[in-house]
């Protein structure tokens, strides 16, 4: 069985390199061969290792030196770290695992013993491995709205200031856009709560898709109110999204469980550039801009976009 934990090797010794090199590939592992320390350390910049096995004794850079010199570099995650050495005194033992070492091998090393340290270095990087998958899981979580996949308010109230931060700062425009779902009550006292959530979820896969990838983002500010953030985009040119981002809305046709339905959006948009007096430039100007405008948009008609630079 192959094992996705590649190994470093750094041991001087030609023969025992090839010894380790060979014993361990047979075992599964891919294994890259050092001479010394340094050597070692170099491959390490280029290429990160899990698993690292090292002669204690070596020209250059000895096994302990290079120990503290991998624990000294906080990387791209944990690297188990296993000494070979000769020494086995007691005072040598512990200076290994001082310099950062997990563990030890006497040499000349037992195969089956060697097999068996790697194997708690294995899942130890599995134990890593699965934490870090948990914590990225939350993170998604913790920032996205569950019902929409869009950003949701948490990361709106976090993210908007420092996109306003960055913009000012580089004399960019930035532009908002605010819209919300026409009637969107009728569909809920129609259709059901299931059927609004349909409605919910295609909407906001239309403004998402609508817009540049990576760039621009949506969050849900509120039940069926979405907020789009457009950094780089002059105001004028976000009055132009909001409009192809209304027609793509009122063309689309909604699948529910309750059949395809039609909804339309009306749209608020603000926008400041590097003329934009500083005192006018805040989250909450923006939002409330927006919000004003929106306000307006419904109460000319809906299905429609109001526009007012800050
Ligand atoms: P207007 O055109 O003025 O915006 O009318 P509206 O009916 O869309 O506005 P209103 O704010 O009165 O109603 C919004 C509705 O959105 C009320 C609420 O039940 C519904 N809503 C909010 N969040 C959700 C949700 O997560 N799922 C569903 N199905 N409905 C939601
Ligand atoms: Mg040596
Ligand atoms: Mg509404
Ligand atoms: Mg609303």
């Amino acid at each position: 069985m192959e094992s996705d934990f590649p190994i470093l090797i750094a041991e001087d010794n030609p023969v025992s390199r090839k010894l380790l090199e060979k014993t361990l590939k047979k075992a599964g592992y891919e294994v890259v061969p050092a001479k010394n320390g340094r050597e070692a350390l170099e491959l390490f910049g280029q290429r990160f290792f899990p698993i690292v096995l090292t002669d204690w004794m070596m020209p250059e850079m000895t096994g302990p030196e290079l120990c503290r010199a991998l624990r000294a570099q906080s990387g791209n995650g944990y690297v188990f770290m296993i000494l070979l050495t000769a020494k086995d005194s007691k005072e040598d033992i512990v200076a290994g695992l001082e310099a950062g070492a997990d563990d030890y091998l006497t040499k000349p090393f037992n195969r089956a013993e060697l097999m068996a340290r790697l194997k708690t270095g294995t899942r130890i990087l599995e134990l890593e491995r699965s934490l870090k998958k948990a914590t990225e899981e939350i993170r998604v979580l913790s920032i996205k709205d569950t019902l929409t996949g869009c950003y949701n308010r948490g990361f709106l109230t976090e993210h908007l200031p420092k996109e306003i931060k960055r913009a000012r700062r580089y004399g960019h425009d930035l532009s908002v856009l605010l819209c919300d779902i026409d009637h969107f009550k009728k569909v809920n006292d129609t259709y059901g709560h299931q059927a609004g959530d349909a409605v919910l979820k295609t909407f906001a896969k239309i403004l998402m898709d609508s817009i540049r990838n990576g760039v621009d983002w949506v969050s849900r500010y509120g039940g069926e109110e979405f907020l789009v953030v457009l950094p780089e985009t002059p105001f004028q040119g976000a009055v132009l999204v909001a409009e192809r981002l209304r027609t793509n809305v009122a063309e689309a046709v909604m699948d529910t469980p309750e059949g395809a339905l039609h909804i339309t959006a009306s749209f608020g948009v603000t926008g400041f550039s590097s003329d934009t007096p500083e005192p006018r430039v805040s989250p909450d100007a923006m939002v409330k801009m927006a919000d004003d405008k929106l306000y307006q948009a419904k109460n000319e008609g809906r299905n429609t976009v109001r526009s007012q630079p800050l």
